[in-house]
């Protein structure tokens, strides 16, 4: 079993059901099988065998989508490269991945010329919508749409995940076929992460990031997936409003940008049952803002890489009632999932009592078990089959997760711990600031002093005395920033999350690090 086959039984049962939908390409799942098994033969045609790596660098679009199904159909290994990657990274994965084909798109298409020269590994290059080298339709006109017969372990590598995470270097989480096929029954035994019967799913950030797993989960379930080209708010809405969009991932900037948003407010959003938000931490008030927006439909996940995805879930029953009856809800992300256990351990490993902060580790059939040609980051990471999460968090005594900050993040002000991310929920409930990251800088008395780098909402007037004030009233002295800075717009990474080593790293320059 690979999780092309899921789509196999899909458009075997539902043959005319719109299956994919991105821009002006719309697929039925009989033409989404025909497209995946010629895909599939013509790459086995050109002599690839189960194992060799395959790697895509485009923006989010169909074909991406086709070719991750063709790459499980015919056991090859799936490098998905991030669209925002500079010529020397994608360079560096090709060599490390020993790429031997790379899907591009035109717009990547120079970066990728450039890649492949620097590279030594020989790949050839196929593009998803024209240009001077082999195309995509070129290269499906090789293949024939009987389905290949390839045998695949549950062991064997199916993904390579390269992520820079928070150390800034590149590595890449192996994901094995078992791992995405435990992935798929988790989702199927969840009641509120399964795709429903007629879902419309809507893949709005990066399909090579935390959207991708739920797409798949959906087409595996004969749901109708919608990608967006790219993320835009009013793309969004008017994609959502055409398309009947049932359920989406968004990840917080998205939300907070949905939210400042006048167009949100009169978008007809009624078809939505599901707004799972995560991948970063999500202010209370973002979420008691979404509730009063969207209406009792928003749920919270927690996960990274390295979990393949999501490992808590806030449900939307338990973010209602934190908008009510349990308002430290809201500070929460959940409980785990099904099949996955959450634990938090000291230095030492050992496992702490509900309500003490310590490192978040995380186990199941999904979690990925080891880095790409890293042993020794791979053995500080993964031990005895538990995933070192490297986030700071707590457990209450009912199983709830509350995540304090990632354990470089934290800030030591003066011999205290201060977590970002508790700083930042409290200016999330100022109403004059839209985007806000907290960052502690180099200070002389302190060690290290808060920051908060903050936006302001449109045509709103605040200054630094008025945010000081605000937090001092609100939070212990050692917590309140100690100084504000105002910007237009806040880095993000390449999935579309605020970058605090970004925001960080400009006021550390020349400063010795921790
Ligand atoms: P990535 O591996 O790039 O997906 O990043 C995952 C990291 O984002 C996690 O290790 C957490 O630090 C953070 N994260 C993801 N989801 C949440 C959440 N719901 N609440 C708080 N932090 C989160």
């Amino acid at each position: 079993m690979n999780l092309g086959a899921y789509i196999t039984r899909s458009s075997t049962f539902q043959p005319d059901r719109e299956a994919l939908i991105c821009g002006e390409r719309r697929l039925t799942y009989r033409e989404l099988e025909g497209a995946t098994n010629r895909l599939a033969s013509a790459l086995i045609g050109r002599g690839l065998t189960p194992g060799q790596a395959v790697a895509t660098y485009a923006g989010n679009c169909a074909q991406a989508v086709e070719t991750e199904m063709a790459l499980s159909k015919s056991g090859l290994v799936r490098v998905p490269i991030s669209p925002r990657l500079s010529v020397d990274e994608v360079a560096h994965i090709l060599d490390d991945a020993r790429v031997r084909v790379l899907f591009v798109d035109t717009e990547r298409l120079d970066t990728a010329r450039a890649a492949q020269w620097r590279a030594t590994t020989d790949c050839l290059l196929i593009t998803y919508d024209g240009g001077d080298v082999l195309t995509y339709e070129e290269l499906l006109g090789e293949g024939d749409e009987a389905a290949v017969a390839v045998e695949v372990g549950e062991d064997d590598p199916a993904v390579l995940n390269f992520t820079s995470g928070s150390t800034g270097r590149l590595k890449a989480a192996v994901q094995t076929q078992g791992n995405r096929l435990a992935n798929m029954r988790k989702r199927m035994m969840s009641s509120e992460s399964a795709p429903a019967a007629g879902e419309r799913y809507l893949a709005a950030g990066p399909i090579t990031h935390a959207p991708g797993m739920p797409l798949l989960a959906s087409l595996a379930n004969g749901s109708t997936v919608v990608v967006l080209p790219r993320w835009d708010t009013e793309l969004f809405l008017r994609t959502v409003e055409r398309e009947r969009i049932t359920s989406t991932f968004l990840v917080p900037t998205m939300l907070n940008m949905l939210l400042a948003h006048p167009a949100t407010a009169t978008a007809d959003l009624s078809s939505l049952r599901a707004l799972h938000v995560g991948g970063a931490p999500v202010a209370p008030q973002r979420l008691r803002d979404a509730v009063a927006t969207f209406g009792p439909i928003v749920a919270q996940q927690y996960g990274q890489v390295e979990t393949t995805s999501g490992i808590t879930l806030l449900t939307r029953d338990d973010v209602l009632a934190g908008t009510t009856t349990d308002p430290d809800l809201l500070l929460s992300c959940g409980r785990p999932v099904y099949d996955t256990e959450v634990r938090i351990v000291d230095e030492t490993g050992a496992a702490v009592p509900a309500g003490t902060v310590g490192e978040v580790i995380a186990r199941g059939p999904d979690c990925v078990r080891e880095y790409w040609h890293e042993p020794e980051l791979s053995s500080q990471t993964f031990k005895d089959g538990w995933v070192h999460t490297g986030d700071l968090g707590h457990l209450r005594a009912d199983g709830y997760l509350f995540i304090v900050d990632r354990k470089k993040d934290m800030i030591i002000s003066g011999g205290y711990n201060v977590y970002c991310s508790e700083v930042e929920a409290v200016l999330y409930t100022h109403p004059a600031l839209a985007e806000v990251c907290v960052v502690g800088v180099p200070d002389e008395h302190w060690g290290e002093a808060v920051k908060a780098v903050v936006v302001r909402r449109p045509g709103a007037d605040v200054g630094e005395d008025e945010i000081v004030a605000f937090c001092a009233e609100r939070l212990a002295r050692v917590k309140k920033p100690r100084s504000v800075e105002f910007v237009d717009a806040l880095p993000v990474n390449r999935n579309g999350k605020i970058d605090r080593r970004a925001v960080r790293a400009r006021h550390w320059a020349g400063a010795e690090r921790r």
